[in-house]
């Protein structure tokens, strides 16, 4: 029986996957190692009883007892805090879904590839942070990294079988998100409510926020640096409202590779599931007749500085990505407590790399998972500062 583990299970990416491995026989057809979560223990606590998990964790120590109590009699071993969590990673499991949302994800994912399984990676911060590291700690270990995000897993499919030799260029397309339409002006006074409202994808907070300010796709252009080793200039981001179109490869003889979808992420999940193989996935088929049209147009880097920061984090590599990382947790973090304004998160960001940048070389690789840390950390005070200035300047 295949052994798995979910971490940030009861997050969007884990309700996805949950839903996956029941509807292909949940208990009676995996083993279900380690489901781990934060403060929503309630749930954490069903979806363990469900699998019959060794171990339910919750990132947090206070919510230990009420952890425990959900447990009950259920035989489910329950732990909390972040080296709880690292310990759950240290459990062998065969797969291994990285669902937790932000840096937060890392160390469990870096130590979850030392057992050689797969890692189904929808944590892009790990390769944000720390991507040269990850894949040399997966090559180590003889694990496999099977990326979950959308746009990457696309890539992933369109390259098998191909020459990676022979690729021009890497596509990956946004939809653009809520503000896609809207002037810089009026994107100055956006509400995090109004920036939560994803029009295609249905994720968690964080993330649905980063859409709308395109730090997602800065993100995600650093992740298809990192993840497949292309040059920064071969790859592109292209603005594609109806998020049909996932990602597209072109290859030097003009030909391009595209993937097409719903807007689901079950189907970059059990893609990573059922790896090498397809199995049936219970996503809606396309029906692109009735669709009738899709369209595309460029990236207004002006409206959405994310983009051209992300540009210099691919051309610095090094601790770079750790620090643009952590900067633009930080900023969203005020923004989503209605401190900063929607485009102040891209100013500390810039602010940050700036300021961190005087002070230590950034384009230093990391030799270490604790040099990435402590960058992680460097950036986070230097950002929390930058986002002082622009709330006392408010
Ligand atoms: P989410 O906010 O819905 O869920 C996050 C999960 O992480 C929850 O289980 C939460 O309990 C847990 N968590 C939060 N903070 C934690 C901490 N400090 N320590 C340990 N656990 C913590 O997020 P999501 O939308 O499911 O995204 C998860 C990851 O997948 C992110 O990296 C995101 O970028 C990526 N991703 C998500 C989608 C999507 O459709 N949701 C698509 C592509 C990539
Ligand atoms: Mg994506």
């Amino acid at each position: 029986m295949r052994s798995i583990s979910i971490f940030g299970a009861t997050g969007s990416i884990g309700e996805s996957t949950f839903d996956l491995i029941r509807r292909s026989g949940g208990a009676e057809a995996y083993r279900t190692v380690a489901l781990t979560g934060a403060r929503n223990v309630r749930r954490l606590a069903e979806m363990a009883r469900e699998l019959r998990a060794e171990v339910a964790v919750t990132a947090h120590e206070a919510e230990l007892p009420g952890l425990r109590e959900a447990l009950v009699g259920s035989g489910v071993e329950a732990a909390a805090g972040a080296a709880a969590i690292a310990e759950a990673a240290d459990r062998p499991a065969d797969w291994v879904m990285s669902g937790i949302v932000g840096a937060a994800g890392l160390v469990p994912g870096m130590r979850a590839l030392r057992h050689g399984g797969m890692l189904a990676l929808a944590n892009k911060e790990s390769l944000v942070t720390a991507g040269q590291l990850l894949l040399a700690t997966a090559q180590a270990h003889g694990a496999t990294i099977l990326p979950v995000d959308s746009e990457h897993s696309a890539v992933f499919q369109a390259l098998t079988g191909e020459d990676g030799g022979a690729v021009e260029r890497v596509i990956i397309t946004a939809s653009g998100g809520p503000f896609r339409e809207w002037p810089l002006e009026r994107l100055a006074a956006a509400t995090v409510a109004e920036a939560k409202a994803h029009p295609n994808w249905s994720m968690g907070n964080r993330i649905s926020i980063d859409s709308a300010s395109m730090f997602n796709k800065a993100l995600e252009l650093i992740e298809t640096r990192e993840f497949f080793g292309f040059d920064p200039a071969m790859i592109e981001v292209l603005v594609h409202p109806q998020s049909i179109v996932h990602a597209l490869v072109g290859f030097r003889d003009g030909g391009i590779m595209a993937h097409l979808g719903p807007a689901d992420m079950r189907h970059a999940i059990g893609f990573a599931l059922h790896w090498p193989e397809r199995g049936h996935l219970p996503v809606e088929r396309l029906d692109l007749a009735r669709l009738g049209s899709l369209t595309f147009e460029a990236p207004d880097d002006r409206r959405f500085p994310a983009l051209r920061l992300a540009r210099e984090v691919m051309a610095l590599r090094g601790l770079s990505g750790a620090a643009f990382n952590a900067a633009k947790e930080i900023a969203l973090d005020h923004f989503m407590a209605g401190e900063i304004g929607f485009l102040d998160m891209a100013a500390v960001v810039e602010d940050t790399l700036d300021a961190v940048s005087a002070e230590t070389a950034l384009t230093m690789p990391a030799a270490s998972l604790e040099e990435v840390l402590a960058m992680d950390h460097l950036a986070r005070i230097r950002a929390a500062e930058q986002a002082r200035k622009r709330i006392e300047g408010r």
